[in-house]
């Protein structure tokens, strides 16, 4: 198996998703006892949040950049950045080092394409639903219609995630104004919502839309797993189930 490195904290709330996905995705092909071999970098938020509003970017690009060269020079196999947002920035990060970066949009984009989806519904920070980084790559490489909810609902959108869910505050009146807006994005031709944020899994799943959902965490974890098991076949998985008898 091979090592997946993790660049997370950003914010911890979701790494830890990260971190339960990828352990049970091995654990269900390898065997009950199994479990990922895994390095995870995890930074200090507060700077990066800090950095991201005051458009420091570069300044954040650097610390993430040292984390990637950390986890390779730790034996990490490949990088795989927990947060849609800091994707801004993964030329600089994959540039840091040689193994490789598991691009977050890359899995979305598979995922709608296998199910003969054309416009996607996109959610997440105001960056990543106003800024080029995701949507162009969902666009240009999977030949997506990325559309994203209009000013106001963003700025809910935005707003919930930094002031609620990056701090583990989980609310029921937020889940309602998201299906509110995931409705809105389904009226507006949206054949799936993608979950364009590493957080927004923790507050809403598929039964709170009727459109299907396409969980950024849930999507570039399982990437982290196809690789880190490729090579691995069925000889790799345990004869036996249970304790031995
Ligand atoms: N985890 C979030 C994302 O996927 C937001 C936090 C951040 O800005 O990195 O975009």
């Amino acid at each position: 198996m091979r090592t997946i490195g993790l660049i997370g904290g950003m914010s911890w709330q979701s790494s830890a998703e990260y971190y339960r996905i990828i352990n049970q995705a091995v654990q269900s092909r390898l065997g009950p006892l199994r479990s990922a071999q895994t390095l995870m970098y995890s930074v200090d938020f507060g700077p990066i949040e800090r950095a991201q509003h005051e458009g420091r970017w570069h300044d954040a690009g650097v610390l993430l950049a040292d984390a990637a060269r950390r986890l390779q020079a730790g034996g990490a196999q490949c990088v795989v950045l927990c947060t849609n947002t800091m994707h801004k920035l993964a030329a600089q990060i994959e540039g840091a080092v040689t193994i490789p970066f598991i691009h977050i949009a890359d899995p979305v984009g598979e995922a709608a394409q296998s199910g003969r989806i054309e416009r996607i519904g996109l959610l997440g920070t105001a960056f990543t639903m106003e800024q080029d980084f995701m949507k162009a790559r969902l666009t240009q490489r999977f030949g997506l219609d990325v559309i994203v909810p209009d000013a106001p609902d963003r700025e809910v959108v935005h707003r919930i995630i930094y002031d609620e869910l990056c701090v583990g505050v989980i609310r029921e009146a937020s889940r309602d104004a998201y299906r509110k807006i995931m409705a809105k994005l389904a009226s507006a031709g949206a054949q799936a919502i993608v979950l364009g944020c590493t957080e927004i899994t923790l507050l809403v799943n598929a039964g709170d839309s009727a459109l299907p959902l396409l969980d950024t965490t849930t999507l570039h974890a399982l990437a982290a797993v196809d690789f880190a098991l490729q090579g691995n076949g069925n000889g790799n998985r345990d004869a036996h189930a249970g304790p031995a008898s």
